[in-house]
């Protein structure tokens, strides 16, 4: 009993540790502005709440597959709103098929409910996305949409969503 105890304790040391270095390579974690109820969890909640492919892209930044996610065709009127949290970020007046194998939006429903980093991992520099709720990764921001009204490309994960249809 007590030596599995100390394993358990031993594994939440270890997680502990990769959410800080996680969290160094984003630059301060601001939370609060002008965003209410800022959802601070411990990797273990999120790990509980979220299945295996939400917890390696919302919490741990990965990608999924392109042309595999669930709202990448998806055209219906609604609100997506963020997967870990329900933070209300996109509607589908801003949604448009890019093509590229992720939903894409020209704008966020409205400007705080996202935050923008730069990121220079993978010797890439892009802008992530960001949920300014919970933290959640959704995806990048890309300047390569002149067609659209803003200009601008929220390539995200539809892991990272969930699609709340308009009421009829
Ligand atoms: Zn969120």
């Amino acid at each position: 009993m007590s030596w599995s105890l100390l394993l358990l304790a031993m594994g939440l040391l270890v997680l502990g540790c990769e959410r800080r270095m996680v969290g160094e390579g984003t630059g301060p974690a601001m939370s609060g502005e002008g965003v209410e109820g800022t959802v601070v969890k411990s990797d273990a909640e999120w790990r509980k709440e979220l299945t295996p492919e939400q917890y390696a892209v919302l919490r741990e930044k990965g990608t999924e597959r392109p042309f595999t996610g669930e709202y990448d065709h998806t055209f219906e009127r609604g609100t997506y709103v963020c997967a870990a949290c329900g933070n209300e970020l996109f509607t589908s007046d801003t949604k448009f098929n890019s093509g590229c194998g992720w939903p894409a939006f020209y704008a966020a429903k409205a400007g705080d409910r996202v935050k923008l980093t730069q990121d220079y991992s993978h010797g890439m520099s892009r802008v992530e996305v960001t949920c300014a709720r919970c933290g959640s990764h959704l995806g990048h921001i890309f300047n390569d949409a002149p067609d659209q009204p803003t200009g601008q490309r929220y390539c995200i994960n539809s892991v990272s969503l969930k699609f709340i249809p308009a009421p009829r």
